[in-house]
């Protein structure tokens, strides 16, 4: 049988969505190099993905002798020079375009000419950083969403320059990981976050207005809209950094003021309050 093309596959950057990607190609098959240059982010990432298969395995959804070829299939690296020679890399670093630019960079100067180059950015432009390249026609977006190994979208996003072989290609490959491919076209937030940063940052400005407390904003859109989450709540799981940041880039690359970040979660950025991640956002979540 004819291997698919992502049988090898690299995962650049071992957090939140890397090890997850990392997990989700090894479930189904791939060989993974997952390559974090700081030890301590790998380790992590590495236990996060132990963890979450022994999770899987106490709920009864897998065996235990399949989650450790899983396991099995994925190694660790500190040094992006390991990656050589695989047909796709997934990069999942930090969210700084010029992070990005060295890691494409090297990445183009050391892969095959045919290897593929994904990125998982929420915000940056797919074009920008398929120009720190000499292969832009196989540099595309590919979005996944948090955590991984649960959501079934992947947002595949093709840049100025992306071929029509390289969308294929990867689009085939997000239907072999059981997930739900949806294309789209290289503009400010892409779709998922055109949509949802706007929502996020309008409950914003009814919090900081008075219209409602954080839990009637919280609960109309739950029960009114059916929402799984608030959108108070979401935003602090995603981090309100994070909604900064990509509001950020809405209102710079579409230069309409109607994204403009609303002065309340600004407040909340500068003071420290992140969300889930620093333990205090528009709700409290310290334990002791
Ligand atoms: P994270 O901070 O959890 O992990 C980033 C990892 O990259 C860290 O472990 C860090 O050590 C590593 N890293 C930094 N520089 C590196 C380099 N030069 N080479 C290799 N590794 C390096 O970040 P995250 O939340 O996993 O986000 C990663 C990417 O995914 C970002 O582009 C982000 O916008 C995107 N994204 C995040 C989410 C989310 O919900 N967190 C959802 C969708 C997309």
């Amino acid at each position: 049988m004819k291997q698919p093309f992502h049988d090898r596959v690299a995962v650049v950057g071992a957090g939140t969505m890397g090890n997850g990607i990392a997990q989700t190609f090894a479930t189904f098959g791939s060989q993974v190099q997952l390559v974090d240059v700081n030890p301590d982010g790998l380790k992590k990432g590495i236990a996060a993905i132990e963890g979450s298969l022994a999770r899987i395995v106490k709920k009864g959804n897998l065996a235990e002798a399949d989650a450790k070829a899983i396991r099995g299939r994925i190694t660790a690296a500190t040094d992006l020079k390991s990656i050589t020679n695989v047909p796709l890399v997934v990069e999942a670093v930090v969210e700084k375009l010029e992070v990005k630019k060295a890691v494409f960079g090297q990445l183009d100067a050391q892969c095959p000419a045919e290897t593929i180059l994904a990125t998982n950015t929420s915000s940056i432009s797919i074009t920008e950083i398929a120009a720190f390249t000499k292969r832009a026609d196989r540099v595309i977006g590919m979005h996944f969403m948090n955590p991984v190994p649960l959501m079934k979208l992947v947002e595949v996003i093709r840049g100025q320059e992306t071929s029509d072989e390289t969308t294929a290609r990867v689009t085939a490959c997000c239907e072999a990981l059981d997930k739900v491919p949806a294309a789209a076209n290289d503009y400010p937030g892409f779709v998922s976050n055109r949509v949802l940063m706007p929502m996020i940052n309008e409950a914003v400005f009814c919090l900081m207005e008075g219209v409602a407390t954080r839990e009637s904003i919280d609960t109309v859109m739950k029960l009114g809209m059916n929402h799984p989450m608030g959108p108070l709540s979401l935003a602090d799981l995603i981090g309100l950094d994070v909604c900064l940041d990509i509001l950020n880039v809405l209102h710079t690359g579409l230069g309409d003021d109607k994204y403009r970040p609303c002065p309340l979660l600004r407040r909340m950025v500068a003071a420290g309050r992140l969300g889930r991640k620093s333990g205090k956002g528009f709700y409290d979540y310290a334990t002791n």
